[in-house]
């Protein structure tokens, strides 16, 4: 069961939270996000030296501390409190690391994992003053083992499922319920590396896989996994069931609901994942599994990915030159830089590249200043992803999608169809970007 930011945020929320894992009698392991708003504050205070190390702490403590004071007892308060203390101020000595600045790298993941290691205590704590066996555990106690880049590690499967057999499988059979840090594992070094922000749905899907979980549950803010992000389409409704490939290119392509690692794990091991309503438990949620049915739904569902550019590479006679195509790929995806889209013709190369790598995909573009004629960016995109059944078999579903694009006036920047079976993905400009989702929900989902 994994609660996140929003599900922990407050007391009353910590305390439904509560409420819904003392209503279940089985063997069941929670995973954590932080309070919300904890890990941007981590963030902040990693990008501003000057914001003061006390203030924040008190800050911190002030905002765990009204969560305790309505649900911790008496009893309990006082160790809750030790231990709280305890880790502000290896928090504080942490920051203090940070700002000189030999640790910064070594000290970001480590930091900005802070944030999961307060809610964890919390909700532990909150679940013993109600009587429970409970226990709040770290990613390193119990050996969630990642590797990758900073800020975008991947757990090690195998050696984590070695691990939890160990560490988390007696605990549960203990009867304990272990409240475990999401968002992070830790490296071959023991370091903490976080798997991306929102990665507290795919440590939750690790942990699935680790102790052979008959179900992996994210309990979120909304009903579900939606047609749409409902902050954008106030009508966007629940979808019920999903294949784990449709939850993934959508989690992929923007919708926030589940981080897009979290179907992998899940997957491998047959594990269904459920989306449910921390704040209407009762409603049914979505159920993500292995779906061979095949629906009759032309859009089931959209999802918008911002923040996105379009790189265009332009070579005379490029497609007759594979190779330096394959180079050019290379060095673009070097360092770690996501394609979120590709599309080539006779003489050009377009790939969509998160904005914030285009300066540095640009750079290293430079070095084909003699092979290639220009290199040409358009920023501000967003990529749109649709789907549904049938989105390659079926005639004339992309010349209805594509009309709704131009009912609102939007320009299609780049297409990429024929990738998946099961998504039509395109880029228009960002300020148009709404627009489409609302006209593709409205015409084809419901109004
Ligand atoms: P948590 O803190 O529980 O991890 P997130 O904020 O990360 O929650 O994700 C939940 C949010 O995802 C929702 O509040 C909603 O605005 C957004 N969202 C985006 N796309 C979808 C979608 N297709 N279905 C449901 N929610 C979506
Ligand atoms: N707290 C982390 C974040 O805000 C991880 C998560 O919430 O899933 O990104
Ligand atoms: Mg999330």
């Amino acid at each position: 069961m994994k609660f996140g930011g929003t599900s922990v945020g407050e007391a009353e929320a910590m305390s439904r939270t509560a409420d819904i894992i003392m209503g279940y009698d089985c063997q069941r392991a929670v995973v954590v996000s932080a309070m919300s708003g904890v890990t941007n504050s981590l963030l902040e205070m990693m990008s501003d030296n000057r914001k003061e190390v006390p203030e924040y702490l008190s800050w911190l403590r002030a905002k765990h501390l009204d969560a305790a004071r309505e649900n911790i007892s008496a009893e309990h308060m006082s160790e809750y409190l030790d231990e709280l203390e305890y880790r502000l101020v290896g928090l504080g000595r942490l920051i203090h690391l940070f700002r000189q600045d030999e640790g910064r790298i070594m000290f970001q993941d480590a930091l900005s994992s802070w944030g999961e290691r307060l809610s964890s205590l919390t909700l532990s704590y909150i679940l013993r003053s109600r009587g429970l066996d409970s226990v709040a555990v770290t990613a390193e106690d119990i050996g969630i083992v990642a590797n990758g880049p900073p800020g975008n590690g991947s757990a090690d499967l195998l050696a984590t499922e070695a691990n939890l057999r160990r560490t988390l499988v007696p605990l549960l059979q203990a009867g304990c319920v272990p409240i475990i840090t999401g968002y992070y594992g830790c490296d071959q070094r023991g370091r903490p590396l976080t798997f991306g922000r929102g990665g507290s749905d795919y440590s939750a899907a690790v942990v699935g896989y680790g102790v052979d979980a008959d179900e992996v549950e994210i309990w979120t803010d909304v009903d579900g996994f939606m047609s749409a992000d409902p902050r954008v389409v106030k009508n966007a409704r629940t979808i019920t069931e999903m294949d784990y490939g449709e939850a993934a290119e959508l989690a992929y392509f923007g919708a926030k609901v589940l981080h897009p690692r979290t179907i992998e794990p899940a997957k491998r091991k047959g594990v269904a994942v459920m989306v449910k309503n921390t704040f209407n438990p009762q409603g049914k949620g979505t159920r993500i599994h292995g779906l061979n049915r095949r629906g009759s739904d032309m859009l089931r569902s959209v999802a918008l990915k911002t923040g996105l550019s379009i790189v265009k590479v332009y070579s005379s006679e490029l497609v007759y030159q594979p190779e330096l195509e394959a180079r050019i790929i290379g060095v673009i995806c070097s360092n770690g830089v996501s394609i979120y889209a590709v599309s080539t013709s006779l003489s050009t190369l377009a790939v969509a590249v998160p904005s914030e790598s285009v300066d540095e995909v640009c750079g290293r573009l430079q070095g084909f200043q003699d092979e290639v004629e220009a290199v040409k960016v358009k920023k501000d995109a967003a990529l749109i992803c649709a789907v549904g059944d049938g989105m390659l078999e079926i005639c004339g579903v992309s010349a209805k999608i594509f009309t709704a694009v131009a009912d609102v006036g939007a320009n299609i920047e780049l297409i990429s169809e024929g990738a998946s079976d099961i998504a039509l993905n395109f880029m228009v400009g960002d300020t148009k970007a709404v627009d489409v989702i609302k006209r593709l929900h409205e015409l084809y989902i419901g109004a």
